[in-house]
């Protein structure tokens, strides 16, 4: 008599099965002979469960002439859009020989250089493998990340969790940071002066992982990085380039959770970044 599944990975199926169903995949097949029904007894071996890829039925965006940026699939450099005066918001970021994770962590220290130092619990340094393929830049941390010190780990962490899951990887093959590292008050955008003490962190945070994507979610993130002020809905889903790297702008998580027909978008977002990485999409009939 073959077992049932425990309950807690019965509970993980079934959200994932959700996560699936809201970012419009609704087809799947069973790899290995298993049963994915939850209510039916199964084999003691867990299923491998891939996702059928299907063009999930969202809205169609617009055409691309309408869009300013990024016309073809190759990557773009975004014309940066230069501050009013003074030096590049990067400027200060050189490049550091021999630069590690736990060095720039040192370096950043108790680090008092910007008004957020103010009201934040925690630093939120980032999380994840130091040699990742794949970076997440997202723009701070919110109240959970302030209280844990890592990021994304409140519900907007969770389903940026589900994502990556859904991508066949775990969060801990990626590579997971802010543009600031402490919380803005009220979740408010960060502002201009505390990006430019920040990012120069980052900056060496990416440089040191030298990951071949970076993946930044929402405007803030993708603004910053990429020193623009058009809209992210010019350049999402877009290959571009940041200091010889392949980026990808997509929403953020906690948009998501405000607007979730957008899921559909970011997926396909994200099956362009698993093709880059070599990452298997399987397909119907594959
Ligand atoms: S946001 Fe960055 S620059 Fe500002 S205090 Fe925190 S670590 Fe320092």
């Amino acid at each position: 008599m073959p077992e049932r599944l425990p309950e807690t990975l019965q509970q993980k199926l079934s959200d994932r099965l959700r996560y699936y169903d809201d970012i419009g995949i609704g087809g799947f097949y069973r790899d290995r002979g298993a049963t994915l029904c939850l209510d039916a007894p199964v084999s003691t071996a867990a299923p491998e469960v891939m996702p059928i890829i299907e063009e999930p039925s969202l809205p169609k965006r617009e055409p691309k002439s309408a869009q300013p940026v990024a016309a073809s699939a190759a990557s773009h450099k975004l014309e940066p859009v230069p501050a009013p005066s003074g030096p590049s918001l990067f400027e200060a970021a050189i490049r550091i020989e021999n630069d590690t994770l736990p060095l720039i962590r040192e370096n950043l220290g108790d680090c008092t250089r910007c008004k957020l130092h103010k009201t934040r619990k925690n630093i939120v340094f980032g999380d994840g493998n130091p040699k990742a393929q794949l970076v997440f830049v997202g723009e701070g941390p919110g109240a959970d990340e302030d209280a844990q010190g890592l990021p994304f780990v409140g519900r907007a962490g969770k389903l940026l969790t589900q994502m990556i899951e859904a991508m066949g990887l775990q969060r801990k093959d990626v590579y997971i940071c802010n543009v600031v590292k402490c919380r803005p008050p009220e979740n408010r955008q960060p502002e201009k002066d505390e990006v430019m003490e920040c990012s120069p962190f980052l900056l060496r945070q990416i440089d040191t992982i030298a990951p071949k994507v970076i993946v930044c979610l929402g405007s803030t993130a993708a603004q910053t990085v990429l020193q623009t002020n058009r809209g992210i809905s010019h350049f999402r889903g877009e290959w571009l380039e940041f200091r010889g790297r392949k980026l990808m702008a997509t929403y953020h998580p906690a948009y998501l959770l405000r607007n979730p027909s957008a899921k559909g978008e970011v997926w396909k977002d994200l099956q362009k970044v698993m093709a880059e990485l070599g990452l298997a999409v399987k397909r119907k009939n594959s």
